[in-house]
């Protein structure tokens, strides 16, 4: 049997207000010419059978977002298709008996989820969910009543006190009224107040690891899904100011922490990605629109395609380590840390720091081979130390005879024509 999924976002969640949620506070206006074009589209090439899954931010079954004519559209296709199940999601107060019945139409069977995302009361008001677990049961009673299923989600790692008893607990009452539940690993939205506690420090997303330790128990269960990762989940920022400065202030910004902590537990290098090579940071962001960065690009890029594709460009600077492909987030692209104001102090902190990042990152990455194309200097000294805690091998490819004879001639930028020559024939033995 085919599985169909269909992401319809249209209008905007009636309640919009859950602390774990951006999507909520988003409105996307659609006409109805628009809907129906979505559904022909995602009806033209679906198989007699099918099982279809919609989801949307909010309620399916809310006419503010899907007007009445299109529930109705979205049935007739259903039934010309012989779709033969059916996912719908919808906040309790939406869910009634007239909706269930005209969904009943399609003579498929019928799931109807339900964030509940706890089974708490006053967990449920913490999170600001909007509802109590009264309207959870009335309309999971209701659907069972005319012979449909309830689906449950809850939310694994809330920011509450005995995390693990509340889960436990939530699981048990979710087993009583529901068919099927989805334990989801709650994970900062954009935009979202636990977006927020994550900077403050006063909540952190569970790594794929911690996740599937604390919901290993109901593993074998064939009535629990385990939802490690529901979007595709990157820091995005609301916030666009540049953070200006040399200090810890900048050094340790609590932006760049969560950064490091999302390389650090999250975040897996590219496919092929065998060998890391650390480059030094540019004063122009994003760091390949600098000066430094074309000349160092165009080297790279000139080699044998499976070796350029094997290589992992990441920079060494002040937010810590920076993966190429993420020179373009915020605030990765809006910092600036001018090295003549820095002075021995933060020197030494920029090394101390910096050093635990990158031991952080190079255990959670395993590459084959380091390299690096960096001055003999702090980020430098960071990398050297980190690599000889973890007894891994380092290689420079910026000779440290090129580097004394710079110094000598005065020659600043590590893109002059000596140290690009180190760069092109170290890449070329790699
Ligand atoms: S979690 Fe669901 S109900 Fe809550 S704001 Fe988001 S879309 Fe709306």
């Amino acid at each position: 049997m085919e599985m169909a999924t269909l992401v319809i976002n249209s209008g905007k969640c009636s309640w919009g207000k859950c602390i774990f949620c951006g999507y909520g506070k988003i409105y996307k206006k659609r006409t109805n010419r628009e809907l129906t074009a979505i559904l022909d589209d995602f009806f033209a090439n679906l198989k007699d059978d099918s099982v279809v899954k919609i989801f949307g931010s909010g309620s399916f079954f809310d006419e503010k977002q899907i007007p009445k004519e299109i529930f109705e559209y979205f049935v007739n296709k259903c039934r010309e298709n012989k779709i033969s199940e059916i996912y719908v999601e919808s906040r309790p107060q939406f869910i009634t008996k007239e909706k269930i019945l005209c969904l009943k139409e399609t003579n498929a069977k019928i799931n109807i989820a339900i964030g509940l995302e706890s089974a708490g009361d006053k967990i449920l008001k913490t999170i600001n969910k909007g509802f109590k677990l009264r309207d959870f049961e009335n309309a999971a009673n209701l659907i069972h009543s005319l012979d449909c299923k309830v689906r449950a989600y809850l939310l694994v790692n809330l920011p509450v006190k005995n995390r693990n008893a509340e889960l436990e607990k939530s699981v048990n009452y979710g087993l009583n009224y529901a068919d099927s539940i989805v334990l989801i690993n709650l994970l900062p939205h954009e935009n979202s107040e636990i977006f927020d506690l994550w900077i403050k420090g006063e909540w952190n997303f569970l790594s794929k690891e911690e996740f599937f330790d604390i919901t290993s128990k109901w593993k074998n269960n064939p009535k629990i899904e385990l939802d490690v990762e529901t979007f595709k989940f990157i820091p995005r920022f609301r916030d666009t100011k540049i953070l200006d400065g040399v200090g810890e202030e900048f050094l340790t910004h609590p932006y760049f922490e969560v950064w490091q902590d999302y390389l650090q537990r999250w975040y897996k290098k590219p496919a092929g990605r065998e060998s890391v090579l650390f480059l030094p940071c540019s004063a122009k962001k994003p760091y390949s629109e600098s000066e430094t960065h074309k000349k160092i690009l165009n080297i790279l890029s000139n080699l044998d395609k499976e070796k350029y594709k094997s290589v992992h460009q990441v920079m060494i600077s002040n937010p810590g380590v920076i993966p190429r492909e993420f020179e373009n987030f915020y605030p990765l692209k809006s910092y600036n840390w001018d090295e003549k104001l820095e002075n021995e102090f933060i020197k030494k902190r920029y090394i101390e720091v910096t050093k635990k990042r990158i031991i952080m990152y190079l255990q959670s990455q395993k590459y084959n081979e380091i390299f690096c194309f960096l001055k003999y200097t702090e980020s430098y000294e960071a990398l050297r130390l980190a690599c000889e805690e973890l007894n891994l091998d380092l290689k420079n490819l910026l000779k440290k005879e090129t580097y004394k004879k710079m110094k000598e001639e005065r020659k600043t930028s590590i893109v002059c024509e000596e140290a690009l020559n180190d760069l092109r024939e170290g890449m070329g033995e790699i």
